[in-house]
């Protein structure tokens, strides 16, 4: 394991390094979609604070980084070019860039949804789902493109126009952040719980469910490495969804070691039930098991090369559970989701043992535990010799209750 943690952490400074000389951030060209955003109308070179274009029948158009740089959707910020009529009316909009995951995002950034923010007063509170169409499976960026929106438009017609723009935004109560932070900490207590008496085993098993519920089907958002992709690039989101996933996925980490892949992450439980289905299991010598699961560090170690020096996480993307949450992907990636899924009848959480850049990356920043000495029922398959690396702290062989 030394070893792995010093391939994967000098990968990473490497890769970060010739990354940063590679891809040194390219200039977009706005006035070129000027004239898409706003057609026939002339505009002024960019000029003021903040910096904007300005038509002589008072439309302005602004590129919202300028203005609100620190709005951040997954993964940093979506970058708009935008236009505002002096009425307060969003009358263009146009996606520049942004680097979020392709998966979720495919249909945010068609047209038609775009279109649907024209002729919106930049006073309306875009709240997701009320005055603004929420998409289901990406509600960490749809989020962050209305704050975007409604902020920076607010802004610049407050400061060209010195229209007195209500500060008045979208509610703060948000059901996803709460919603995963009770599955987080109804796993945690079990945890503990679980390592006092045996017989609350049980309750594992309903929260696993609730991950397959909730982070799976209701939120669409296990974690997943590009979360750690983005940290490392600096490109945190603004999104206290992503925040709450982020901070108790390292809690665990610290307190309770793989935790979320074993209590929580809903891929791992869906492997986990199809597993336990009564299909006759294939038994791999443990040599064979043991190279074979170095295959995940491995992948980990080539995507954090690819990813750092594209500077691109979404190119680093193979994680079966997005393509299964975000209900979107080609062919390639859910005939991967299938096969990942039907191995488990023969080899149980076949994708966490082998494949998974979850595991890979909580597996190294396992620290030693006692008490695991695992056994002949061990969802992850970890025995003889348990490693703590593999072990996703089901509790279940757990011998230090008193
Ligand atoms: S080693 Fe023990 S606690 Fe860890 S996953 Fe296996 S059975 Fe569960």
């Amino acid at each position: 394991m030394r070893r792995i943690r010093i391939l994967l952490f000098s990968t990473v400074i490497i890769a970060l390094s010739l990354g940063y000389f590679l891809q040194p951030g390219k200039k977009i060209d706005e006035k070129k979609y000027l004239g898409e955003i706003a057609p026939d109308i002339n505009f002024s070179e960019k000029k003021g604070s903040p910096a904007h274009y300005l038509s002589d029948s008072g439309v302005v158009a602004f590129n919202t980084y300028d203005v609100t740089p620190s709005i951040t959707g997954y993964a940093g910020p979506i970058k708009l070019l935008l236009s505002i009529s002096d009425k307060g009316v969003i009358t263009g909009i146009k996606i520049l860039e942004h680097k979020e995951t392709k998966n979720y995002v495919h249909y945010m950034e068609r047209p038609e949804y775009l279109g649907r923010f024209l002729g919106k007063s930049i006073k309306d509170k875009f709240e997701i789902d009320r005055d603004v169409d929420g998409i289901s499976r990406a509600t960490v960026s749809v989020e962050a493109l209305a704050k975007t929106i409604r902020e920076s438009s607010r802004i610049t017609a407050s400061n060209v126009y010195g229209m007195d723009v209500s500060s008045e935004g979208a509610g703060r109560f948000e059901v996803k952040w709460i919603s995963y932070l009770l599955i987080f900490s109804f796993s945690l207590v079990f945890y503990f719980l679980t390592r006092r008496s045996k017989r609350l085993l049980r309750a594992r098993d309903w929260g696993l469910a609730a991950g397959i519920l909730i982070t799976g089907i209701y939120l669409s958002s296990p974690f997943s490495i590009l979360h750690v992709f983005n940290l490392i690039l600096l490109r945190p989101s603004s999104s206290i969804l992503w925040l709450v996933i982020i901070c108790t996925t390292f809690i665990s980490l610290i307190v309770a070691g793989r935790l979320y892949c074993g209590w929580l992450c809903p891929f791992g439980a869906i492997s986990e039930f199809i597993g336990r289905l009564p299909v006759r299991k294939w038994s791999v010598p443990v040599e064979t098991d043991d190279r074979w699961r170095n295959l995940k560090y491995i992948l980990l170690a080539v995507i954090i090369a690819i990813v750092l020096l594209s500077r691109r996480p979404d190119y680093g993307n193979y994680e079966t559970y997005v393509t299964l949450f975000s209900f979107h992907g080609n062919y390639l990636t859910w005939l991967l989701v299938a096969i990942t899924l039907i191995a488990n009848l023969k080899i149980e959480r076949f994708w966490c043992r082998y494949l998974c850049p979850v595991a890979a990356f909580t597996g190294i920043l396992s620290r030693k535990a006692k008490g695991y000495p695992s056994r002949h029922d061990c969802p992850m398959g970890n025995k003889p010799m348990p490693m703590i690396s593999e072990c996703i702290r089901c509790n279940r062989c757990y011998k230090g209750r008193g």
